[in-house]
């Protein structure tokens, strides 16, 4: 029977080809949206392992962060940014899950997630997120919730909405006010709590630090980060 099945199932992939959302690759039977040599190609920073890894010496002096890494090193021709490319501009969202689902895997066994109470995703600016139709880190954040079991907030941590007065605001003021976008919507719920704060791509570091800070503000909460990619370009 499963021999009359596997030749139907490769009949159907024939009319409908399934391609790698990495490198347009026919992916093989037993392989889902990323073929084995991307999965394999993705250059890992390996940054769970070593805690004082560049991208927790973003936050040094800036703000408390338990332990932070990014799964991929971003560069110009990386198979992550092409697979990040489909998720943020193309649509494709079963990226996101699934390339949360293998960070999630990676940072599970290491025990960097033992601590973790809750999954907060990095808010998206409204407006972005009405054009996308969707947040990534949403997504992200879904695929790690999923394998590790860790639940997942996206409604705790908001952006603030632009008002009018502050659209009249001089440039310096506005610069003054980046710390203040993000907003707690239920501190209740996040008191005592260690919370993992999942973003797509870390450059500065600047949005996650606004993001924790805010967290950072309510009793005893403590705040670690993870990333799928540390932009190097
Ligand atoms: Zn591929």
């Amino acid at each position: 029977m499963s021999y009359f099945y596997d030749l139907w199932d490769d009949f159907i992939s024939l009319l409908f080809p399934r391609l790698c959302y990495g490198c347009g690759n026919h992916l093989m039977r037993n392989e889902k949206l990323i073929c084995t040599e991307c999965y394999i190609l993705i250059p890992r920073t390996n940054y769970h392992l070593k805690p004082d890894n560049p991208v927790s010496q973003l936050f040094w002096g800036r703000c408390m962060i338990e332990q932070a890494a990014a799964f991929s090193f971003y560069t110009r021709d990386s198979r992550i940014r092409k697979l990040i490319h489909q998720l943020k501009y193309k649509g494709i969202r079963e990226v996101g899950s699934e390339l949360g689902r293998i960070y999630a895997r990676t940072l599970k066994s290491s025990g960097f997630l033992n601590d973790i109470d809750l999954i907060i995703p990095v808010p998206l600016h409204p407006s972005k997120k009405r054009q996308r139709g969707f947040n990534q880190s949403d997504l992200i954040s879904l695929g790690i919730s999923e394998v590790s079991g860790i639940p997942m907030e996206s409604e705790l941590l908001v952006r603030k909405t632009v008002t009018k007065t502050q659209t009249r605001k001089t440039r310096y003021d506005r610069w003054t006010n980046v710390e203040d976008i993000f907003r707690v919507t239920d501190q209740d719920r996040i008191m005592n709590m260690h919370i993992l704060l999942v973003d797509d791509v870390i450059t500065t570091g600047s949005t996650l630090e606004a993001c924790a800070s805010e967290l950072l503000k309510v009793e005893n909460v403590k705040v670690s980060v993870a990333a799928l990619a540390y932009s190097v370009i």
